[in-house]
């Protein structure tokens, strides 16, 4: 966060200092580069609140303290040992109960848990590869410059639509005056312009996520999926993997889970960007 405005001179000629309180300072967030990603600090505030939070007095960390959800009550869930005949199982439960609210509680063993999420994170890694791959394709830096332009091109053609849309609407209360528009014309037709401003806004909004994304650079997108591709030898899932990886599993049957990742929105952005890119490989094919 870069802070302005500590001191300022009270009057140009004036050299001197003055000091102001703090509630005046002019603060922008993220103006700096920071040191490291705000979404990298983030998480390692959450991954130490995680493992604080769950063992108190435990000294042993279990590979998803912390992680698993009721898909039911929405509650963490618990761990526990059944011993049978010498044999220890170990078990993730809901301890809501139906008096609370939970009225379909699931119990979940650790080994099939752990299995189910190891394939599962497997998966998530791959498809990440597979995405990478695509999106460094040799024609990508072609083929996103000229996305950028043909977006550039849709904003500057909706400002200008938006510019006329406001002149227009800009002469309509001289027309009222001069009597070449009734009252209800008057007010229908300034109805009409501020409901297609609106539009043409919201428009050019779109346009410009887009071209954010296009123009997102490539380190950015490496740090990301790198975090990934570090776990991709991988043999058997460890608590680093689960706490680096994964944000939260909700466990919503025996058999089925959901499991939300870390860089989500990242994962999510690039799809995006992989079908753009896509489509646009497309359309130039046909073209030529
Ligand atoms: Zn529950």
């Amino acid at each position: 966060m870069l802070v302005q405005g500590k001191q300022s001179t009270p009057h140009f000629k004036l050299k001197a200092l003055e000091n102001k309180p703090s509630s005046e300072w002019v603060r922008y967030e993220n103006a700096h580069e920071a040191i490291i990603s705000k979404h990298d600090f983030d998480l390692v505030q959450r991954i130490r609140g995680i493992d604080t939070r769950t063992s108190p007095k435990e000294k042993t960390v279990y590979l998803f303290s912390g992680m698993l959800i009721c898909g039911c009550c929405g509650g963490r869930m618990t761990r526990k040992i059944n011993r049978y005949k010498g044999k220890e199982y170990v078990y993730y439960f809901c301890p809501t109960g139906k008096k609370h609210g939970c009225s379909n509680g699931v119990m979940v063993k650790e080994s099939d848990l752990t299995e189910c999420v190891q394939t599962a994170v497997k998966g998530h890694i791959d498809n990440i590869a597979s995405l990478d791959l695509l999106l460094s394709s040799i024609s990508h830096e072609r083929i996103n410059r000229e996305l950028a332009r043909e977006y550039a091109g849709h904003i500057k053609s909706c400002e200008k639509q938006l510019e006329k849309t406001e002149s227009y609407k800009s002469k309509l209360y001289e027309n009222l005056v001069n009597g070449m528009l009734t009252k209800e014309e008057f007010l229908s037709y300034k109805r009409k312009y501020n409901a297609d401003i609106e539009s043409m806004q919201a428009a050019i909004n779109g346009w410009n996520e887009k071209l954010t994304d296009v123009l997102e650079n490539r380190s950015e997108r490496n740090r990301w999926i790198n975090h990934f591709m570090k776990f991709s030898q991988m043999e058997e899932i460890d608590r680093k993997a689960v706490l680096q990886l994964i944000r939260s599993i909700r466990i919503l049957s025996k058999d089925e889970l959901q499991i939300e990742f870390n860089y989500q929105d990242e994962y999510f952005k690039a799809q995006r960007l992989a079908e753009q890119m896509k489509q646009a490989q497309s359309a130039e094919r046909k073209a030529s």
